[in-house]
């Protein structure tokens, strides 16, 4: 199930390869956050339709709430995709890129076993990977003091 999510999330960025923009025009915005370099590596795709991953054994996991919920954006390994209507929202970017950072950090196998565990275990609201990328993001929103986000996820992963 893992390795078909994976070959799946492989599929998806590989065919918005040619439309997706690099997160190198949003430096200013998460200056002493997010740094020039991991921006050049993370990238997003604004679109109508966020690609979901929908397999039955996903459903029969419990996934099936999560794969049908409405979102404003989604994270695949090194690329979000946000809707359209939410694409000038910043700090939606900015919690799609806590995300691309714990992607990052726990190699994509990992990174989709423990977000499944945590949805099956304390639901989307309570997932500490969420919950990790909702609390920067409000900090970011709240103007916070400025703080390298790479540096915390991976200290706290
Ligand atoms: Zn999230």
């Amino acid at each position: 199930m893992i390795e078909k999510i994976e070959e799946w999330v492989h599929q998806v960025n590989s065919s918005h390869r040619d439309v997706r923009r690099s997160c190198s025009v949003l430096a200013d915005h998460f200056n002493g956050f997010y740094s020039p370099n991991f921006l050049k590596t993370a990238f997003f795709v604004v679109t109508d339709e966020i690609p979901k991953p929908d397999f039955s054994g996903l459903r029969e996991a419990g996934l099936g709430d999560f794969i049908d919920m409405e979102v404003g954006g989604i994270t695949y390994n090194d690329t979000y995709y946000v809707k359209k209507k939410a694409a000038n929202e910043f700090r939606l970017h900015f919690h799609e890129l806590v995300h691309v950072l714990q992607w990052r950090e726990l190699a994509p196998q990992g990174f989709i076993e423990r977000y499944i565990r945590e949805i099956q275990d304390f639901g989307y609201d309570n997932a500490p990977l969420e919950k990790m990328a909702y609390a920067l993001d409000g900090h970011y929103q709240s103007k916070g003091r400025p703080f390298s986000v790479e540096q915390f996820v991976r200290e706290n992963l």
